[in-house]
């Protein structure tokens, strides 16, 4: 058969075959991303469930419009104050998950060959996500403050066919960095300048275990460039797969467009459980209760690689979202640390993918949320012998 060109650029995730050898429940992983499913609310959501289908169930049950559930809407627009966003229904558009707004993002802007800029390392499934629209990726350096402003500066006036900046700004997939409001509000000065759309992706933002939460990049927009992507997905239940798209004008026009085309719109009845879930309980004191286990899950990872990991390993201290990032001495390969540590029944992910064009293998991705405090105490120690050994050789 003959496909098309742009499958030659699809193929299995590393992190998927990784996933699949560590199925083995004896195995410790800090190798997914996934939310604990012990706090998923699921009494609750039996309640809204039946709530909604008795209350409402042929509208529930029926096609609906494209930019999604009104009331849904409305509250996403009022808690998107919470990130310096005044802004109404009318610039929200439900997505199956922010996957979905990323894929778009893709379809809407880019053409084959075009650049798109993004943090060094990145999310590894926006690259996939992206990659069926056949760009080119510029990555640029990133440290604890956020992607180098100079060299993005420098970037947009040397290259050619840029069409979009892709950051990830609060508590980073996969390094566990948030941006300083400086580079924020820099960003925006030179996506105006260079007359460029931002794809602002922010899945973690609310899962603050400290701290200020920064205005949003978004925040800083006078000129409706910054498509902002939320996600119902790490603060509730990503099995529903309900995710938001919040743009302006003309650019949110095209992505109802897209979303038309792709799937009609979300599935009614899980935006309405959502809805429902959110008049009748509280999905702040929800994000409180899965924080608490988070943030103490961080400490004691944080507090265990301290402790157990040679010294040489540097690694990020997040103030939230699911993720660590740790970088070995030059020249090692995390791929071969993990062959060693599935052998010691512990896992992580490989950093090498969080690259699009490769390299800086020496990097590997811790998650938190995951496991007991037992388990991440056990799982530490065991990795910080796997390494101690690997190092010396
Ligand atoms: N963006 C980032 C940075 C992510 O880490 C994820 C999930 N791992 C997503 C987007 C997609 O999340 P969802 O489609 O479940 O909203």
């Amino acid at each position: 058969m003959k496909f098309a060109k742009r499958m030659e650029a699809l193929k299995a995730s590393e992190i998927r075959e990784i996933l699949k050898l560590i199925e083995n429940p004896e195995i410790i992983s800090f190798a997914g991303g996934l939310p604990a499913p012990e706090l998923f609310p699921v009494k609750e959501m039996v309640d809204v469930s039946k709530r909604v289908l008795e209350e409402d169930g042929e509208k529930a049950l029926q096609y609906s419009s494209t930019e999604g559930y009104l009331p849904l809407r409305e509250k996403i627009a009022k808690r998107m104050e919470e990130v310096g966003v005044k802004t109404t229904a009318d610039n929200i558009l439900i997505t199956s998950g922010s996957q979905q707004g990323l894929d778009f993002s893709g379809k809407v802007f880019l053409n084959e060959g075009d650049v798109v800029l993004c943090e060094s390392p990145s999310y590894l499934g926006a690259i996939n996500a992206l990659k069926s629209y056949s760009p080119q990726f510029v990555e640029i350096d990133t440290d604890h403050e956020g992607m180098n402003m100079e060299e993005l500066e420098k970037v947009l006036k040397e290259r050619d066919n840029i069409k979009m900046i892709y950051v990830i700004p609060d508590f980073q997939n996969p390094s566990g960095r948030t941006w300083s409001i400086e580079r924020r509000k820099r960003l925006i000065e030179l996506a105006n300048e260079f007359d460029l759309p931002v794809i602002e992706d922010n899945p973690y933002g609310e899962l603050r275990f400290e701290g200020e939460r920064p205005p949003s990049v978004k925040s800083f927009d006078t000129q409706g460039r910054v498509i902002y992507l939320g996600t119902f997905s790490k603060i509730f239940c990503p099995g529903l797969r309900v995710g938001w798209t919040l743009g302006d004008g003309e650019a949110l026009q095209k992505y109802i467009f897209v979303k038309q085309g792709a799937d009609l719109h979300t599935n009614t009845l899980t935006q309405r459980e959502i809805n429902k879930f959110m008049e009748v309980y509280s999905i702040d004191e929800h994000i409180e209760k899965i924080k608490d286990v988070y943030r103490k899950r961080r400490d004691v990872m944080m507090e265990a690689i301290k402790e157990y990991f040679p010294k040489v390993v540097k690694y990020t201290y997040p103030e939230g979202g699911l993720f660590t990032w740790c970088e070995l001495p030059e020249g090692m390969d995390a791929k071969e640390v993990f062959k060693k540590s599935i052998e010691e029944k512990v896992a992580f992910v490989p950093g090498g993918s969080f690259y699009p064009n490769g390299g800086k293998d020496n990097t590997f991705r811790l998650n938190y949320s995951m496991m007991s405090e037992d388990k991440i105490q056990e799982g530490i120690q065991r990795l910080g012998k796997v390494l101690e050994l690997e190092i010396q050789k």
